[in-house]
């Protein structure tokens, strides 16, 4: 088969070349109020973010989630037992992406809990510009988890429009975030 990175002919789905490429580098983000750390630039895993849509994807983004996640998590001092909370993790067809990065993270005082923030409506982001998703909000549902911090996971921020929503609906059941952590975030 092909790398899906740099199209060379590779037996893993991503070349060894290209692996080395992906060392992450971590930024920090404003979105509003809320900080934002992502490790990857969105065009260098943009076609990597795509393979959530396939049965292999979970093979590649345990590949980045332990790549990014997995260091930044064990470095990462909490003062207190913090709740990572993968957004909308229900599965596609095939896998949940956000619970796959979640997992990378557990460790220490940070602890993924699933299941607990889920969309209640079926609108797609992909694609979509920031009017509308402003006009079809993805009117979370958020279960009760025990920690009072919080910790939001998901795989790209475009607009951040989902994150701030997301943290909105933890604010109503009285759990503060403390950031937001993605992959990638798209300019
Ligand atoms: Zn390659």
């Amino acid at each position: 088969m092909r790398c899906l990175l740099c199209a060379r002919w590779s037996i893993p789905l991503v070349c060894g070349e290209c692996d080395r490429l992906l060392a992450p580098t971590p930024k920090l983000h404003k979105i509003k109020h809320l900080d934002l750390i992502s490790f990857y630039d969105y065009d260098t895993i943009e076609t990597l973010l795509w393979a959530k849509y396939h049965a292999f994807g979970s093979f590649i983004l345990q590949r980045l989630a332990k790549k990014a996640f997995r260091p930044f998590f064990s470095d990462l001092k909490l003062e207190r037992e913090a709740a990572l909370i993968p957004i909308d993790d229900r599965p596609n067809a095939f896998f949940s992406h956000t619970a796959i990065l979640a997992k990378y993270g557990a460790g220490g005082f940070a602890r993924p809990y699933f299941g607990c923030l889920r969309a209640n409506s079926n609108v797609k982001y992909a694609g979509k510009t920031l009017a509308f998703r402003k006009k079809h909000p993805r009117r979370f549902i958020c279960k009760n988890f025990p920690p009072e911090d919080a910790i939001l996971i998901d795989d790209l921020c475009t607009t951040g429009t989902t994150l701030l929503e997301a943290e909105e609906t933890l604010e109503k059941r009285g759990k503060k975030t403390l950031f937001a952590v993605t992959l990638a975030k798209a300019r």
